[in-house]
């Protein structure tokens, strides 16, 4: 069956050939670690597995590629603690009277925990910049080579005069440029506003550089992905993907370094989630509307429930969160795992072929090979919960399914019930003695002591059902 992605190269939908059958090459652009990572990152990373997910369950064989960007992301105007073109790692370090290496670490390791909250299947390769400056400066080297980039006054420069591609990804024609030009990218020394940084010369005092033949120094923030994609996965890839906002420097940037370099096609779909904003803006630092997955667990709402929240909606449209409808995903993840114990407590064997279980399952498999429809893949579960399948087939669909909606419903159908703290033993029975005594007051105020402890609670039809998150 055809696999469809909407391609922001092309502005459309497009079947997905790969370059070698059965095998996909990906790149997504990963996190830069000196802060704690949002829901509004996950949000994109989130993208990245499902795409993968689909493609195996499609049965390619996918490589993967996620970088950590260590050093060289400046800041444009994204952050309260970072000025406009100071290093994201160094200044977090200054202001943490940490070593960059102390900040980087720490915040790599929240990044991989929230991936494993969230059950983001592990890339092949997390390559860190820090690690791969001989191939950033190779390639500068060959686009400084080929007459794309330039030095001055101790920076070098790509020079996007030089290469007639720019702007096909986003859309600009050059003269446009200057006006959505990021802060960070006016530069006095430049000759043009739209040319951007490729390598700065350190000045003495600098933390961390690294030699060139330009002199002690370090990479910009573009030419990280390029070198390292390529280094990883080849000259050519068959997906990049990441957030909507890196449509533009940074793809557009990544584009023109490879294929100047190369003189090849370099990326063949690029896929761009859109953003998940909270009361209506983008979230992000700046704006100070962060939520992180420890926010949420201390309401009750489980990672694997923010998940299936994303899978509610399309990726290319914008998500704007609020708490009633992450309580509702909580709620749906909880009823598809008892879905599924009701469902493989039956014993009775499907026949084969069931012609039922054969339409569902080729329903799934459409649905998502066109460009990710998971929002019309929920509503199809509870319809097959209603439908007279018998309940073993239901189990084994959903199952299946979860291969790639990974909400681990069958870690979950299996686990034996956790053990309870005598403290939350006593609080649920308080609990349900004040719903006996219908003192809603003090039962919500329980509810919200429990989920501190990592206790959900959920009112069933007949008495408080509840599920451990720690
Ligand atoms: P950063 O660590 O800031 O470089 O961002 C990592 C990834 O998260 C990038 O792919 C961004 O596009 C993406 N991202 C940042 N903010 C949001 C947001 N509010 N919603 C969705 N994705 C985001
Ligand atoms: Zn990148």
């Amino acid at each position: 069956m055809d696999i469809v992605f909407y391609n922001t190269l092309t502005r459309s939908k497009e079947k997905f050939e790969p370059l070698a059958p059965g095998q996909a090459k990906m790149y997504a652009c990963g996190p830069t670690v000196y802060r704690h990572v949002h829901i509004g990152n996950l949000r994109t990373w989130l993208l990245s597995d499902l795409v993968r997910r689909v493609l195996e369950y499609n049965d390619y064989r996918v490589t993967e590629v996620m970088n950590i960007t260590d050093m060289g992301h400046m800041a444009e105007d994204d952050s309260l603690t970072v000025a406009p073109g100071e290093d994201k790692v160094l200044a977090a370090a200054a202001a943490e009277q940490k070593t960059p290496k102390e900040i980087a670490d720490y915040y790599t390791a929240d990044f991989f925990d929230a991936l494993t909250a969230m059950n983001i299947r592990p890339a092949h390769h997390y390559p860190k910049a820090t690690d791969h400056i001989p191939q950033m400066l190779a390639l500068i080297e060959t686009l400084e080579s080929k007459g794309l980039a330039y030095e001055k006054s101790g920076a070098v420069f790509f020079d996007v005069s030089k290469f007639p591609g720019y702007g096909k990804l986003s859309g600009h024609a050059l003269g446009d440029l200057k006006a959505g030009i990021h802060r960070v990218e006016i530069d006095e020394t430049k000759d043009d506003p739209n040319d951007f940084l490729l390598w700065r010369t350190a000045h003495e005092h600098r933390l961390v550089k690294w030699d060139s033949k330009w002199g002690p120094g370090f990479p910009g923030w573009h030419i990280e992905c390029s070198a390292m994609s390529m280094h990883y996965l080849g000259p050519q890839l068959d997906l990049h993907i990441g957030g909507e906002d890196l449509v533009f420097p940074h793809h557009e940037g990544e584009i023109a370094q490879s294929e100047g370099a190369t003189g090849q096609p370099f990326a063949r779909y690029w896929m761009h989630g859109a953003h998940l904003l909270a009361e209506g803006r983008k979230m992000s630092r700046s704006v100070g509307n962060v939520i992180r997955l420890t926010h949420l667990q201390e309401r009750g709402i489980e990672p694997l429930a923010f998940r299936l929240h994303c899978l509610g909606l399309y990726y290319r449209g914008h998500m704007n969160i609020t708490w009633d409808a992450l309580k509702a995903a909580q709620a749906s993840l909880e009823r598809l795992r008892r879905y599924l114990a009701e469902w493989n407590a039956d014993q009775v064997t499907v026949e084969m072929p069931n012609r039922h279980l054969l339409d569902y399952r080729a329903r799934f498999h459409q649905l998502i090979n066109d460009d990710l429809s998971f929002p019309q893949v929920i509503p199809m579960i509870w319809e097959m919960a209603k439908n007279d399948l018998p309940p073993a087939a239901k189990a084994l669909l959903l199952l299946e399914w979860d291969s790639v909606l990974g909400l681990r419903l069958a870690e979950a159908a299996a686990a034996p019930a956790p053990e309870l703290t005598p403290e939350q033993r006593s609080l649920l029975d308080r609990r349900a003695a004040a719903r006996a005594a219908k003192d809603w007051a003090e039962s919500d105020r329980l509810r919200d002591d429990l989920a501190a402890l990592g206790i959900i609670v959920q009112d069933g039809r007949e008495k408080q059902e509840w599920t451990k998150t720690k």
